[in-house]
């Protein structure tokens, strides 16, 4: 298969701990971060271990970044920034403040993608901005998956090349293209069901059942230029609500061993405007109604939110201030990073997503063999984490579980994991999630009897349980199957 649109970004060991950029310094400045991977001997001779060698063969590009100004960071992206930003950004162009507000609205409220079309601003003022090297900036969909039960997976085209609005200061950009992963599944995949918060007549306790289609090898095909889509309420709805899958790092650290994504490993963490960026293109590409429509989001797509906390809040308050999305109807997904599972505790309840924890497994043994992030952050740590969560009235947590064919989906294990949520004295209910299958990893999928004997020994244990339907199977868009489209 062709390598489809995706340079790696270089490792961050080897970028310069300090560049020029505008007459000013930019440093890395957390030195601590890279020495756990330069005292694992993982750079001798400067040569990266972690990442393959598409990194080392391009030395060009990092002789580049030790250079005072590097290539093609010229432009600067509005979008990532919030009103309050933007307002500051045009004061200090001499502009009145209320120009950022504009700004926000047109970005992230008509989703304009194009300075020259936002018309609030005069045009000597957009011709002044686009001058000095202003854009809108926002990741656009480049190619589009489109599968057989109507999921669309998307790769997202970053603007890379560009200073990036809320871009960490310690990421210089790399010129070029990089792409991550999105999903959207009209009439959602079950996942949101019973969430306690906004009960919906048509979600019946563990249903829709999965479809155990097989697993088809071939290689998804993306469609041509995207095509924007009939408003949800015109003549040509349909879907009547979905949910939107955003990435939130490219790869994944963590190392699930039944995940596609691991075997990635962690290439980059997003910013805050590449994940907000995803969700605002989708709404786009669908004609969503923010307000209106019902759209479900949720941050299960490639990499660990909480591993990138600082950039998944920043792109929540985006999405809730800015964009107008409810974060109610978000949920993010983490496999137990428990200082993450703290912070998230103390965020607002205005601004806080609803919490899924990964489980995957009925005991400490089990799941430290199949997530070894268990050995850091065992069962019973991410429970007195969780519990510090103050939840809304009705709300519940998500516990995930993926059933792996003979090790993880046997009755005594359902009844192990009804006792766990039972203890934990958390108002929970448990997503089923039958295993996607995906190349060069060494499970089974469930039989569908033993799902179902799974589904129903929890449901008689008074478990609230819902079985995801897997969605997208066939174009690579199902849980733990990111990852396709940055193979060679
Ligand atoms: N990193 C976060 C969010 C992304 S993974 C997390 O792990 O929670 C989203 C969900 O997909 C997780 O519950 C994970 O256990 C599940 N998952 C991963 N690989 C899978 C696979 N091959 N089949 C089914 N579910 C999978
Ligand atoms: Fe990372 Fe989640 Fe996959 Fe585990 S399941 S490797 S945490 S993306």
């Amino acid at each position: 298969m062709a390598r489809v649109g995706w340079n790696k970004p270089p490792c961050p060991v080897l970028l310069p701990s300090s560049w020029q950029k505008d007459g000013k310094t930019q440093s890395l400045g957390t030195p601590a971060f890279l020495d756990p991977l330069k005292r694992f001997g993982l750079h001798e001779n400067r040569k990266c271990s972690i990442l393959s060698p598409v990194v080392t063969e391009k030395t060009t590009q990092l002789v580049q970044l030790d250079a005072a100004e590097p290539a093609g960071v010229s432009r600067t992206a509005f979008f990532g920034l919030d009103a309050e930003a933007l307002a500051a950004r045009m004061k200090a162009v001499g502009e009145p403040a209320f120009r950022g507000k504009q700004l926000a609205e047109a970005m992230y409220r008509q989703r304009l993608t194009e300075l020259d079309g936002l018309t609030t601003l005069p045009k000597a003022l957009r011709q002044r901005l686009a001058a000095e090297g202003c854009v809108v900036g926002r990741p656009r969909i480049a190619q589009v998956f489109q599968s057989v039960d109507g999921t669309e997976r998307y790769l997202i085209e970053c603007q890379s090349g560009e200073s990036q609005a809320g871009a960490p200061a310690d990421r210089p950009i790399v010129a070029g293209v990089e792409t991550v992963e999105a999903v959207w599944m009209p009439e959602g995949d079950g996942g949101e069901t019973g969430d306690g918060t906004e009960p919906d007549a048509q979600e019946t306790l563990g249903a829709p059942g999965p479809d155990f289609g097989t697993w088809e090898s071939s290689e998804p095909q993306p469609v041509s230029v995207p095509q924007a889509k009939p408003q949800s309420d015109g003549p040509g709805k349909t879907w009547s609500r979905a949910t939107i899958c955003v990435s939130s790092q490219v790869g994944c650290a963590v190392n699930c061993q039944f995940c596609l994504t691991a075997k990635l490993g962690l290439q980059r963490n997003l910013t805050a405007s590449e994940i907000a960026g995803q969700v605002v293109a989708i709404l786009d590409r669908q004609a969503v109604e923010v307000g209106r429509d019902r759209v479900n989001l949720v941050f299960m797509g490639m990499g660990e939110p909480f591993l990138n906390y600082d950039n998944f809040m920043a792109a929540v308050r985006l999405l809730v201030r800015e964009v107008g999305l409810s974060p109610q109807r978000m949920t993010v997904s983490t496999s137990g990073i428990v200082p993450g599972i703290e912070r998230f505790a103390a965020e607002p309840a205005e601004l806080r997503p609803k919490l899924a924890i990964s489980l995957n497994a009925p005991n400490d043994q089990v799941r430290s063999e199949l997530m070894p992030i268990n050995r850091k952050w065992p069962i019973e740590a991410v429970m007195d984490a969780v519990r510090q969560v103050r939840l809304r009235s009705r709300e519940r947590i998500t516990f995930e579980y993926v059933l792996l064919g003979g090790v993880t989906d046997q009755p005594r294990h359902a009844l192990e994991v009804a006792r766990l949520v039972r203890r934990s004295g958390l108002p929970a209910k448990v997503n089923l999630i039958a295993w996607n299958p995906g190349p060069g990893i060494a499970y089974v999928m469930p039989r569908p009897e033993a799902v179902e004997a799974f589904r129903s020994t929890l449901a008689r244990e008074g478990i609230p349980t819902y079985l995801r339907r897997p969605r997208g199977r066939d174009i690579f868009a199902a849980c733990g199957q990111l990852k396709r489209t940055v193979e060679g």
